[in-house]
């Protein structure tokens, strides 16, 4: 590792419109300085009041995302591990409502001693300090990367940057940079691209007493000289501080785009930081291989929130990741469980070459995911099902292999009879929501000669949770004398981690979530297994519908 002198700090603004990539940017511009051996992590400030994202609907805030440490986050720090690798904690991730959480707090206890609390210097206090603690820990970074959430010029988002003004002002302007991104709209009537939304993003910037170091500029065109020398004049920045960032097929693509205008350079000398040539080679490749991959599979995912892909995003990640590895593309059909519950599973599940149940809460749709899985069970399709996925087959299975027709959870049923998923005890008391559920990492012991140790290939891991609900073990007994194997247990609690068949190809449950440790140069051992299991599926019904052909051929 290259030590530096005293922590950087990058600060990342979005102005014009949300949803310009400003989590991708900053991952993208982070894995570029850790390509350069520099150590790094990623911060996400969220606007919002709500305390944690842990109470939001999917619909509104897409998937929440887990940490080792058991902290319900924003889903741009799956986007910071997967493209920096560095384990994200608590700490890389507040939200106004903890901000003022804990200065209510505070103040109620009297700690202001009877001042007038204030957003400034209170708040913005509360802020910085926060920035500061993830600067000065113990893992010694070199740069620290801070998304502000939102939009410059919203209403919620100006403390952020308020704390930021000041934080400049702190530790001195070197060691700081601010990168702002922007859009650049095409007009298509007109064939124009306009820096105007621009101009004013900065200038809203400007009055609150941000000077922008860097643009990266959202285009679907190139970026003509004539308008980067526009955007340079009209927003002070120099022109070689102006970069394009083009609309692109596959978000991996980012750092790279930003490589080849030398933006790891040109950050590693605003901050003062000595240059070392960029290891991008495991990227490059892995980029190389999305794009050519050699193989196709049809996966369907069948889950309640399938209109808004943010709500799976870790999911439709970690696919990339296992797409590659097994230099496969791996398509994913989107089934609404509704639908199957109503007109069963064949017609959905006829053309694709494996199934997945994601994570999920509440009764909606549960039947039909269970008619999915029987079908992937009694067709020896490939299935993997997490966390929610895991409990539907153990209901399926104890219902129609052990004959428990009335099986349940009491999550869906509270009367149920036959309880095989249910509440854990440590879930009976609690009343609160919002970090409130199992959370975090906790250990599994692997069974050998299973499928999930034949995945790791070693006895123990670790794996993050988020759940109330489990495997009853007082079903145990009579379900795996059936058939089911339990091949993995966390050794404290006895509780059932992960489930599999064994005369099937390839069908395994996990009570945790592998998507959120799958990373881009390093695919989670299931998803790559998964999805190996799917292409070798497909090439023997290939053969098979081969031989029936040459068969007909025979019988002519
Ligand atoms: N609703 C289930 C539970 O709480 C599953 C949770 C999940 O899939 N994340 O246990």
């Amino acid at each position: 590792m290259v030590k530096s002198k005293s922590t950087r700090y990058i600060f990342i603004t979005g102005g014009v419109v949300s949803s310009l990539g400003k989590g991708i940017a900053a991952a993208s511009i982070g894995m570029l300085l850790k390509a350069r051996g520099y150590h790094v992590t990623i911060m996400k400030m969220d606007p919002y009041i709500n305390v944690d994202p842990g109470t939001l609907s999917p619909y509104q805030h897409g998937e929440v995302y887990v940490t080792d440490d058991g902290a319900e986050t924003d889903l741009d720090l799956g986007h910071y591990e997967r493209f920096i690798g560095t384990d994200m904690t608590k700490k890389n991730n507040a939200t106004t409502g903890q901000i003022y959480y804990t200065v209510i707090t505070r103040e109620r206890r009297g700690d202001y001693l009877g001042k007038t609390v204030q957003v400034i210097p209170h708040i913005t206090n509360e802020i910085k300090q926060r920035i500061l603690a993830v600067g000065e820990s113990d893992a010694n970074y070199d740069v620290v990367l801070v998304e502000i959430g939102g939009t410059v010029g919203d209403i919620e988002s100006l403390p952020f940057l308020e704390a930021t003004r000041q934080f400049i002002q702190d530790i001195g302007p070197q060691n700081v940079m601010t990168i702002h991104l922007t859009l650049l709209p095409y007009l298509q009537t007109s064939g124009e691209m306009k820096t105007k939304p621009t101009q004013h993003s900065v200038m809203k910037m400007r009055e609150i007493g941000l000077q922008p170091d860097m643009l990266l500029c959202r285009t679907a065109i190139p970026l003509a000289k004539e308008e980067r020398d526009k955007i340079a004049l009209f927003c002070s920045i120099p022109q070689e501080m102006v970069i394009e960032a083009r609309d692109c097929d596959s978000i991996y693509q980012v750092p790279l785009n930003f490589e080849e205008q030398s933006v790891g350079n040109k950050v590693v000398n605003r901050l003062g930081l000595v240059q070392h040539e960029p290891d991008l080679s495991g990227w490059r490749d892995f980029v190389r291989k999305i794009e050519n991959p050699s193989a196709f599979v049809r996966i369907a995912i069948c889950g309640k929130y399938t209109h808004l892909k943010d709500s799976y995003k870790s999911i439709i990640e970690s696919f990339v990741h296992a797409g590659v590895e097994n230099n496969a593309k791996v398509e994913l059909k989107w089934l609404d469980a509704e639908k199957l519950e109503l007109n069963g599973a064949e017609r959905y599940l006829r053309d694709v070459h494996g199934l997945l149940i994601p994570g999920g809460f509440g009764e909606r749709g549960i039947e039909g995911k269970i008619k999915a899985i029987r079908y992937a069970r009694e067709n020896n399709m490939p299935f993997f099902g997490i966390c929610l996925g895991l409990q539907c087959a153990v209901i399926e299975f104890a219902r129609h292999i052990c004959s428990i027709n009335d099986a349940n959870s009491t999550e869906f049923d509270p009367t149920t009879k036959n309880p095989v998923i249910d509440l854990m005890e440590t879930q009976v008391k609690v009343v609160e929501k919002g970090g409130t559920m199992r959370l975090g990492a906790y250990r599994c012991l692997l069974q050998k000669e299973t499928r999930a140790f034949d995945a790791f290939k070693k006895p123990e891991i670790s794996e993050r949770h988020r759940h109330r609900y489990e495997f009853n073990n007082s079903y145990l007994q009579q379900l795996t004398t059936n058939g089911l194997i339990i091949s993995g247990k966390n050794p404290e609690t006895g509780l059932v981690e992960m489930i599999e068949l064994r005369d099937h190809p390839w069908f395994v449950g996990v009570q945790f979530h592998p998507e959120l440790k799958s990373r881009a140069l390093n695919a989670h051992p299931l998803f790559r297994e998964f999805v190996k299991a799917a292409i070798d599926g497909k090439n023997e019904l290939h053969d098979n519908k081969l031989m029936d052909e040459s068969d007909e051929d025979s019988n002519d």
